[in-house]
């Protein structure tokens, strides 16, 4: 396996809508390694999903995985390509997040609380499951990437916009003094 380059913003394939995956590639080895390597990638990187055009191959395929933790349940290892998103309900919720295409900086960004998501998997077949709160906050962001958006492209206003260092000190030490 290898790590890949990340493609960061201002690159053209970040802004550039994905391909949908053929039929065909789901047997090629050379996707399937494509598929360990994103997986490689967003280990080194420790980010929570990569999707394809963020390491310069224009496909709509995604992988994620969220370790648990006190505040966050597990999700496993995620192949999601040709994803289609429905919303279940209009609720929106704003929440943090960052991106390895836009490196050094956190912003609040509203999503859908609650979707329904059908794709495929790495081996091509259709499933569908229903996501919430963050699990659904990263199906959005990671199907954004497959359109050419970020998620800076989503945020509701800018003043939240803020570099990590900054993030650690301000917003995550605040919420220990409550
Ligand atoms: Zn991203």
């Amino acid at each position: 396996m290898s790590i890949l380059k990340i493609a960061r913003i201002g690159h053209p394939v970040v802004r550039t809508a994905a391909k949908p995956v053929a039929k065909k590639a789901f047997g090629d080895p050379a996707f399937q390694k494509l598929i360990d390597d994103m997986r490689e990638t967003m280990y080194e990187y420790e980010g929570v999903g990569v999707a394809a055009p963020q390491v310069h191959v224009s496909l709509r395929l995604a992988v994620l995985e969220v370790p648990g933790s006190e505040s966050q349940e597990e999700i496993p290892f995620t192949v999601v390509a040709n994803p289609v998103i429905t919303p279940i309900g209009d609720e929106a919720e704003n929440g943090w997040e960052g991106c390895l295409s836009v490196p050094d900086l956190r912003g609040v960004v509203p999503r859908l609380k609650q979707l329904r998501l059908e794709a495929l998997d790495r081996h091509g077949k259709a499933f569908s499951l229903e996501a919430s709160d963050f699990f659904a906050r990263v199906i959005q962001h990671e199907c954004d990437h497959l359109d050419g958006q970020v998620y800076l492209d989503r945020m509701a206003e800018m003043k939240s916009l803020t570099f990590i260092k900054e993030f650690e000190a301000h917003v995550l030490g605040d919420n220990e003094e409550e």
